[in-house]
């Protein structure tokens, strides 16, 4: 599984990203390019994530605010759920 995205400004590749920490939920309204309309989804304001570099090295990084609402949704779309 890959994952890219745009993290403030700076690319980044995540092989096989696993959220293995989160905090405080909340509900997030969600648009999805693959669905009409948005949907109720619950997030986690903080996450941190374990995954593997392009270099296949292990790496944690913890994200906030909306990139990790952003990965939450995407890892929820690898795993074959839509929101
Ligand atoms: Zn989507």
């Amino acid at each position: 599984m890959l994952y890219s995205f745009n993290n403030e400004g700076k690319y980044m590749v995540m092989f096989n990203p696993e959220i293995i920490k989160k905090s405080v939920a909340y509900e997030a309204e969600e648009g999805c390019l693959s669905l009409t309309g948005t949907r109720k989804a619950k997030r986690w304001q903080s996450i941190k994530v374990q995954y593997q570099n392009e270099q296949f090295l292990p790496r944690f990084k913890t994200f906030t605010g909306w990139t990790a609402q952003i990965i939450q949704h995407e890892i929820d779309h690898c795993e074959g759920i839509l929101i």
